[in-house]
């Protein structure tokens, strides 16, 4: 079967179009400007990449050129439109309506429109690509794949706040947790990886990117998570501040003369590792400032490093022990200075780094040595993959 994986942004698009069979990718791209002037980036497998300029005024057109590259006779991969049999695309919020990745009717498109407050950058413009799709491709089945859904499953303990009962009761006030499509991908490839069963493992699942989570899988299940109602909680991120006392909101909005939006605006786009090194919110400039001396870039490594290790230390806590600390996304991937910089934190679990091992870029890995009591592992995340799997189950 050939499903169409899209993830629908207010601005870009990136689909790929996986043969769920063989789950090889048979064309992947990037639509970007959307609404703007607009801009392609298409890449068969096999054959020359395609970048071009094209008017995308809406994400309307920008499905509709998508899917007349992906039929073109020369830098296409399909001869037609009806070998796409499914479609799956990433929604990212799912409030507490959906636990699970669901066949998008009408019905269930009104039920994921009320959760739009709960993420108003991102569900409406997923749904504007949802309805795109249907349009275009009337008659194909589409399925919503939720960044919430894998964390449904926490107890109640560990997603209410110690807020008074009732904004939780009138307005949903809650930990949701994303990037629960790669926690769950990584949970379990995991245990494959492993040649374990995924009930018996208690997995913590750091999942370091520009967005970065890290979640407590005990047995397959979600249990914990670092981000909360939005995206902003937990660890120090590229531009995200992560956890921080509320109060300092109040503090920043008189002494700069912003309202709580302008601060939470300073919070998610203008802190993290950028705002603490002035320098930039990718790891690869840090690190090169870092070796030149710059010690706020320093400081913001040691800080990321120290609360992914406070993280992970508090769920082993959570979870009364834990097996298998996995780095996924692009830093825990391809950052090996990150990677060793938090395992060093780790020793108390009785885990080495094996720092040959750890000398590499995305594969699948096991970094600690072998008579370590805790495996620290590589697992490369592919929530694309995930969706197309979701997808097809459902079709
Ligand atoms: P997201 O999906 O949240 O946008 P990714 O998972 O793609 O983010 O991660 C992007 C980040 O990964 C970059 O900002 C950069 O900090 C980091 N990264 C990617 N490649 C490397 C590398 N070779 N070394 C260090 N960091 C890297």
């Amino acid at each position: 079967m050939k499903v169409l994986v899209i993830n629908c942004g207010s601005s870009s698009l990136k689909y790929q179009l996986i043969d769920s069979v063989s789950e090889e990718v048979l064309a992947k791209g990037l639509c970007e400007r959307i609404g703007i002037d607009g801009r392609l980036t298409h890449k068969p497998t096999g054959k020359a990449e395609v970048a071009i300029e094209a008017a995308m005024p809406d994400q309307k057109a920008a499905v509709s050129l998508v899917l007349a590259h992906l039929t073109d006779a020369v830098c296409g991969v399909i001869a037609d439109l009806s070998e796409i049999e499914a479609v799956g695309h990433r929604v990212v919020h799912g409030g507490e309506k959906f636990a699970s990745s669901v066949i998008l009717t009408e019905e269930v498109i009104a039920e994921i429109e009320k959760c739009n407050e709960l993420a108003p950058l991102h569900n409406p413009a997923n749904l504007i690509g949802i309805n795109a799709c249907k349009d275009l491709m009337p008659g194909v089945p589409m399925v919503g794949v939720f960044d919430t859904a894998f964390h449904q499953t926490m107890p109640k303990k560990a997603f209410l706040y110690g807020l008074p009962y009732e904004y939780y009761e009138k307005y949903a006030v809650r930990r949701y947790g994303f990037h629960g499509t790669s926690h769950s991908f990584v949970s379990k490839r995991v245990a494959e990886i492993l040649g374990k069963d995924v009930k018996d493992l208690k997995t913590i699942v750091c999942h370091l990117g520009n967005g970065s989570s890290i979640c407590a899988v005990d047995g397959g299940i979600s249990v914990d998570t670092s981000m909360g109602f939005t995206p902003l909680e937990g660890l120090v991120m590229g531009t995200r501040s992560g956890d921080l006392d509320p109060a300092v909101l109040e503090y920043i909005a008189g002494k700069e003369g912003l309202d709580v939006k302008g601060v939470v605006n300073v919070l998610n786009k203008k802190s993290g590792v950028h705002g603490i090194s002035g320098v930039s919110s990718d790891f690869r400039d840090l690190d090169t400032a870092s070796k030149e001396g710059n010690e706020r870039a320093t400081a913001a490594l040691d800080i990321f490093a120290y609360r992914v290790a406070k993280y992970v230390g508090s769920y082993a806590a959570a979870m009364n022990g834990v097996d298998v600390i996995a780095f996924t996304a692009g830093i825990g991937e391809n950052d090996k200075g990150m990677r060793a910089k938090i395992v060093e934190y780790l020793g108390y679990l009785g885990i080495t780094l094996d720092a040959e091992a750890n000398d590499c870029r995305g594969k699948e890995r096991v970094i600690s040595t072998p008579d370590s009591k805790v495996i620290a592992m590589i697992c490369p995340t592919n929530e694309e993959l995930a969706i197309c799997r979701e997808a097809v189950a459902l079709v």
